[in-house]
């Protein structure tokens, strides 16, 4: 038992396979396999298979033999197959949950707010038999009727981040397969639990065998999603050097791609901001989740006269985080997911106190008792972070927050528009007119106005600008299930005995 009361988990690692169709697939002889940890104590508690080619393709095979049956499903059937999922979703959600504490590291709740966002896509997607709706002209010309339809593009392969394990898949699959598509995910593989728990909720839910596979794998899996010749589109969120590596890979294919990549989101402080609601706002969209979130800020851009009272009270709030493991009642911010990663995150504290700015606090001697092991790191803030630091231009995915200091809100503006990243971006601000200016000239895809993390709801779309998306679509909302269909115009005339001979004009309606 730990210190809590609860069971800790057997010493030998639990041995983590691919779903593919509609069971835990045998390792094959020889295969690779990873290390997957509990970032609270620093100990390993699983082993995740990695696929290579011969694993993706028994995946794609068994998505591609379920695909013309899934298609042919009325969208109101396989919509009925999502109310189920969604229900079963809302009965495992504590359970789910902590399986994303247990490898990510993230707080009970906010694990929970994951699930729930996740669950926000199911039921989006429930609506599919009126999203697919086309159009349709009647009399385009004497006799000829014009409609549109979309339909489903095939095998659709999903590659997901560590940092939400449930929700960035629930981004892509409700609706992947809403539309009638067929899926392969490959989740990461530092936290491969998540994905697994789908997967078979999916089949509670009534889901045919072979629709929803998972394959878990690094690069080589990867890669071999991206070439299999009966996968047609790829939908990636991740870091943007791998962003943009499969867009690239995935276009040379032939597929379409939508690659979602890294951050570097702005909240700007306007001098007349509420002092209090943009330090509350900081605290939480800085530090929770220890950072690792694609919508985490990382900068703050003070402007004018409000900078020196928000480094105070900030300087005041970080220390009191309440960090601990993410089962801890009341734990605001749990460890970082792996050691490697808490390591690249001191690098560029170090790299930040090399370059001069001021390391107001200094997280970085922080201890939890009892979990001595784990990967714990401790809120970390910059003042006097100027645009030519590397914690200024590179994405830390920590629990680092750097303050830059601007003198007028034009200055602030250009700030955030030169950035390479243009994910998300907030203004905290009374003047109206300010925040409309703001919202219309800002170069990213989600902007908050006294909203710190504007994650558009799930009957909208995510999606950054620049280096934060590669191709042309969100993700979810309209945009998901433009991605996961493709047009077809019919144009149809039923002759009633009227002939008209062959025509080597180009045709015209008259
Ligand atoms: P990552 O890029 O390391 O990994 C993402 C996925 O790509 C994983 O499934 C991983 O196995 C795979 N992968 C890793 N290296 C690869 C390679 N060389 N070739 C092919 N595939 C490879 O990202 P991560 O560390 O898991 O997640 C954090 C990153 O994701 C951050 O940059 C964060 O901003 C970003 N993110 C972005 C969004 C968004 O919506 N824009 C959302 C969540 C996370």
């Amino acid at each position: 038992m730990d210190e809590g009361g609860k069971t800790t988990r057997a010493s030998a690692p639990a041995r983590i396979g691919h779903w593919i169709g509609g069971a835990v697939a045998a390792p094959v002889d020889g295969a690779r396999s990873a290390p997957v940890f509990d970032p609270a104590r620093g100990v390993v508690t699983g082993e995740v298979a990695l696929a290579g080619p011969a694993e993706v393709d028994a995946a794609v095979c068994a998505a591609a033999a379920a695909f013309p049956g899934w298609a042919a499903t009325p969208p109101l059937r396989r919509a009925r197959v999502l109310f189920r999922l969604r229900e079963l979703l809302e009965r495992s959600a504590d359970e789910l949950a902590a399986c994303i504490v247990a490898e990510h590291g993230k707080v009970f709740s906010d694990a929970l707010g994951e699930v729930t966002r996740g669950i926000e896509v199911v039921e989006f997607a429930c609506g599919i038999p009126q999203l697919l709706k086309g159009e349709f002209s009647e009399q385009v010309g004497t006799g000829i009727d014009l409609y549109s339809l979309r339909q489903p593009l095939g095998v659709c392969a999903g590659i997901t981040p560590f940092n939400f394990p449930a929700m960035v898949p629930m981004w892509m699959f409700p609706v992947a397969l809403a539309c009638g598509n067929c899926f392969v995910l490959k989740p990461s593989e530092r936290d491969p639990s998540a994905s697994m728990m789908l997967a078979r909720l999916l089949r509670d839910a009534g889901l045919p065998d072979g629709v929803f596979n998972v394959v878990h794998g690094d690069r080589e899996a990867v890669d071999a999603l991206l070439a299999h010749p009966q996968v047609a589109a790829a939908s990636f969120v991740g870091s943007t050097p791998i962003a943009k590596h499969v867009h690239e890979i995935a276009s040379r294919h032939g597929k379409r791609v939508q690659a979602l990549g890294g951050a570097k989101n702005h909240m700007v402080v306007m001098p007349d901001a509420d002092l209090e609601q943009a330090v509350d706002a900081l605290i939480g969209a800085a530090y929770g989740s220890a950072g690792e979130r694609c919508m985490a800020v990382s900068v703050a851009v003070a402007v004018g006269g409000i900078a020196d009272r928000l480094v105070a009270r900030l300087a005041e709030r970080v220390p009191r985080i309440r960090v601990a493991p993410g089962m801890t009642d009341g734990a605001e911010m749990g460890p970082l997911v792996t050691r490697a990663h808490r390591d690249k995150v001191l690098g560029y504290v170090e790299a930040g106190v090399a370059e001069g700015a001021r390391l107001v606090v200094d997280g970085r001697a922080l201890a939890v008792a009892g979990h001595e092991g784990g990967f714990f790191l401790g809120g970390c803030l910059f003042d006097g972070v100027a645009p030519g630091m590397r914690i200024y231009r590179e994405e830390i995915f920590g629990p680092v927050l750097s303050i830059v200091r601007a003198d007028s809100f034009e200055a602030a503006l250009r700030l955030v528009n030169e950035h390479e990243y243009g994910n998300g971006c907030a203004i905290f601000t009374r003047d109206g007119d300010a925040a409309r200016e703001f919202a219309s000239r800002v170069q990213a895809g989600m902007v908050g106005v006294n909203v710190p993390i504007p994650v558009p709801m799930a009957f909208h779309s995510f999606g950054g600008w620049k280096s934060s998306l590669f191709g042309d679509h969100h993700m979810h909302g309209p945009e998901g299930v433009r991605f996961y269909t493709r047009l077809k115009a019919v144009t149809q005339r039923w002759p009633a005995g009227i002939r008209a001979g062959a025509e080597f004009v180009m045709p015209t309606m008259k």
